[in-house]
């Protein structure tokens, strides 16, 4: 059942969405903006507009950015209608072999751990390795014919290299939901986050059993798996939210899906959506957590102010859908030189697992504009507490040859600690 019905004044025609939109940027069609989506989405639900491939290929084409809406003076949710169009999709097409096979994977993470350890040891057969930020070089891969950087599987996942519980000292209790993309290949953010922890005194849980949030399948319409995992991980976290201070993430994907998307995405399951929104108010982004919340920014300001420079990155899963932009910031800015892009809060380009294979030719040129502006602001090091971004940006960077390393704020900050 759909949550929003399209009505057919529903969109003004006003246009304010248009210089916004991310895909409309790099595919100037009326068709591929959001007033072209709620045309057709508007027909779609009039039952005038049949779903064929032409449909598919168009609905597949929303960045999903949320962009239109916050500019939008009617409040139309684009990306939540096309999210639900997807899953239309999905039913009547069937998903592709690889989203199957990696859908499953994520949604059985014994299994994951198993593949990302062979992964592990047989990535350079089909992968060029290209050092300094531990990413690999896709080569002409056999199967998904691309060239682009994509980040290197670790010998050791970050759940499985710590214990349960790290006691700290007892100032505090929180639980950290890693999220995959650390958990298996940018697993330095984790391994940071609690050397944060342990100069705060705040004992840290491992959320050891957590399933993948369900944002990928969710972005790709697959609702089924959206419903299992959301599921799954609302029911585990419910066992232990009343002994922890709060439940952090350092990834804003992942912390939006649990906070904002599971209430939404149970809109026709009451029960559901009252037990989501009972966890919410643990669920933190890291950055959010560790500025409000404890006396990081004053240890900061005590150590060290480093010669390195920085340019933030706004995650459209932070800024837009949690207001989260100012707390990575003000604690960057104790100890990095912060220089600022012309516009932090333009979207990244990454858009999902159908834009970054089936669509790649758009998330990269969604990517050249972004890679350009953080060039032009001349910084060692550029920030976003978010994996999916920097898979992205780095993928940006490399391809534009540009010299700038990806960190998330929460490296950036466990580096300043120690070095302060
Ligand atoms: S969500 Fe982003 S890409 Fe999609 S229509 Fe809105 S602004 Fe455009
Ligand atoms: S901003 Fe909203 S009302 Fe205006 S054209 Fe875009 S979708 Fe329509």
């Amino acid at each position: 059942m759909f949550q929003f019905n399209v009505t057919s004044d529903a969109c003004v025609k006003c246009g304010k969405c248009i210089p916004v939109c991310t895909i409309h940027e790099v595919n100037r069609d009326e068709v591929t903006s959001p007033r072209g989506f709620i045309d057709l989405l508007g027909a779609y639900q009039k039952g005038t507009l049949e779903l064929d491939k032409n449909a598919k290929s168009i609905f597949e084409s929303c960045f999903l950015c949320t962009n239109c809406t916050d500019v939008c003076p009617n409040d139309l949710p684009v990306d939540m209608i096309i999210e639900q169009v997807r899953n239309d999709i999905r039913k009547k097409f069937g998903l592709a072999w690889y989203k199957r096979l990696a859908f499953f994977f994520l949604r059985n993470r014994n299994i994951m751990d198993v593949f990302a350890r062979f992964g592990y040891m047989f990535q350079t057969c089909g992968f060029k390795m290209v050092d300094k930020q531990s990413s690999m070089y896709m080569r002409n891969f056999p199967i998904i014919k691309m060239d682009r950087l994509f980040p290197s599987l670790k010998k050791k996942t970050f759940l499985n290299s710590h214990p349960d519980v790290i006691h700290n000292g007892g100032k505090g209790k929180v639980g950290i939901f890693i999220g995959c993309l650390a958990n298996y290949m940018y697993t330095d953010i984790g391994k940071s986050l609690l050397e944060i922890l342990q100069v705060l005194e705040i004992d840290a849980y491992l959320i050891k059993q957590q399933k993948c949030c369900g944002a990928p399948q969710y972005f790709t319409g697959d609702f089924d798996s959206v419903d299992a995992l959301a599921k799954f991980n609302i029911k585990y976290i419910e066992g232990f939210v009343n002994e922890l201070d709060a439940i952090i993430i350092p990834e804003a994907t992942c912390s939006a899906m649990i906070k904002e998307d599971y209430a939404h995405f149970f809109h026709d399951q009451p029960e559901w959506k009252v037990r989501a929104e009972a966890i919410k108010p643990k669920i933190f982004m890291a950055t959010e957590y560790l500025e409000k919340k404890t006396n990081l920014a004053d240890i900061l300001a005590s150590k060290a102010r480093q010669s390195e420079s920085i340019t933030y990155h706004d995650p459209c899963h932070a800024r837009k859908m949690q207001g989260i932009f100012k707390e990575p910031r003000n604690l960057l800015s104790k100890n990095y030189v912060l220089k600022e892009m012309s516009d932090p809060n333009r979207c990244c380009g990454f858009g999902g697992v159908t834009m970054q294979t089936e669509k790649y030719h758009f998330a990269k040129a969604a990517g050249l504009p972004k890679a350009a502006m953080i060039k032009a602001t001349g910084a060692e090091y550029v920030s976003a507490e978010c994996s999916a971004c920097r898979m992205q940006l780095s993928d940006a960077l490399h391809g534009q040859q540009v010299d700038v390393i990806f960190k998330n704020p929460i490296e950036l900050i466990a580096k300043a600690l120690r070095e302060g």
